[in-house]
């Protein structure tokens, strides 16, 4: 063997700066002791411990969020334990209290026996990828609300209808119950809008909309915007005299609410006009060939004047 110590030396200080100057902090637990032979001085400025206090897998531990602890703990335990190398996400705490969110990767080290001696590892702050990742979940919920709310009006949308007819046609289709529909469509509104301007219509539509959920009572009744000023109402396990009193407590609570229209030879204030359709789902019969029947009660209610409900 010609071994050149100074080499060596000059090797391992090499090594020894490269490691230092990381932005990940590396270390070395001794297996047998579960003592830190070694942390990059790195961990100070990110955690505020000095090296010299990380002494045990204790410290490490302790210095962990209480919810991350257990499973972290036992998870690393069981992976070293097993020789297999692995990485873990935790929260570890700063001296000063709050913490920080950090990745550690650990390899396994084993002697020529085969025998686990030593784990060293890198630990990465990845705060900022894990506030990413909460922002982008948080974006993605509001996204996700957003295609299924009405925007001007915060009930639900078109879309949101769609999906609840389907499951409440099915669910009555099933049991053989009855299920009823109610379309509403505001009555002269285009010459509201003409006379009060536009963002006057739109707080109409706004209140028309909250009104019209208190009148929908039970909690699997359903309203959303159909589309303009149409709204839909579906209440599943209704019949007939079910669905007329909600489109009547409706036309009264609107009634209460007079709003001023001014431009509508159907009342002094605002109106809708509702068509009622119930139904007791068959095979041979289709969602929209029934919405088309209920939107054609509408049509004879505007027909006949306005302001009125038309039911079979
Ligand atoms: P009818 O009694 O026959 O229903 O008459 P109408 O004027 O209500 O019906 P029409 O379909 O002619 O007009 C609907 C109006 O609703 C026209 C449109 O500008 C208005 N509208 C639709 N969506 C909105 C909205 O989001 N905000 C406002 N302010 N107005 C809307
Ligand atoms: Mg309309
Ligand atoms: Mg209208």
């Amino acid at each position: 063997m010609t071994e050149q110590p100074a080499e060596l030396a000059e090797d391992s200080s090499v090594y020894k700066t490269l490691l230092e100057s990381t932005r990940a902090i590396p270390w070395k637990i001794d297996w047998k002791t579960l003592q830190f032979a070694y942390i990059g001085p790195q961990i100070e400025p990110l955690l505020g411990w000095t090296p010299e206090s990380w002494i045990s897998v204790d410290d490490w531990a302790t210095r962990m969020h209480p919810e991350d602890r257990d499973w972290v703990v036992n998870f690393c335990v069981s992976q070293s334990e097993s020789g297999i190398d692995h990485e873990a996400d935790y929260r570890a705490l700063h001296k000063d209290g709050h913490y920080v969110w950090i990745r550690d990767v650990v390899h396994v080290v084993r002697n020529e026996e085969g025998e686990v001696e030593a784990l060293v590892g890198f630990m990465f702050d990845i705060s900022e990828r894990k506030k990413t990742e909460h922002e982008l979940a948080t974006l993605q919920k509001k996204l996700e609300e957003y295609s299924f709310k009405d925007g001007l009006t915060g009930i639900a949308n078109r879309r949101m209808f769609d999906t609840v007819m389907e499951e409440t046609w099915n669910h009555a289709l099933r049991h053989r119950h009855p299920l009823s529909v109610i379309l509403l469509d505001i009555d002269k509104f285009k010459q509201y809008n003409d006379l009060h301007g536009h963002l006057q219509g739109d707080e109409c539509l706004k209140q028309v909309a909250t009104l019209l959920e208190s009148a929908a009572k039970r909690a699997r009744d359903f309203v959303a915007r159909f589309g303009g000023e149409e709204f839909v109402i579906i209440l599943p396990e209704s019949d007939n005299e079910a669905a007329q009193k909600v489109a009547e407590r409706c036309q009264k609570l609107l009634f209460r609410e007079q709003i001023p229209h001014g431009g509508s030879e159907a009342g002094q204030c605002v109106t809708v006009s509702m068509g009622i359709g119930t139904v007791i789902p068959t095979r041979d019969q289709t969602i929209n060939e029934f919405l088309s029947v209920v939107d054609e009660r509408l049509y004879q209610a505007k027909h006949a004047g306005r302001n009125r409900i038309v039911a079979a």
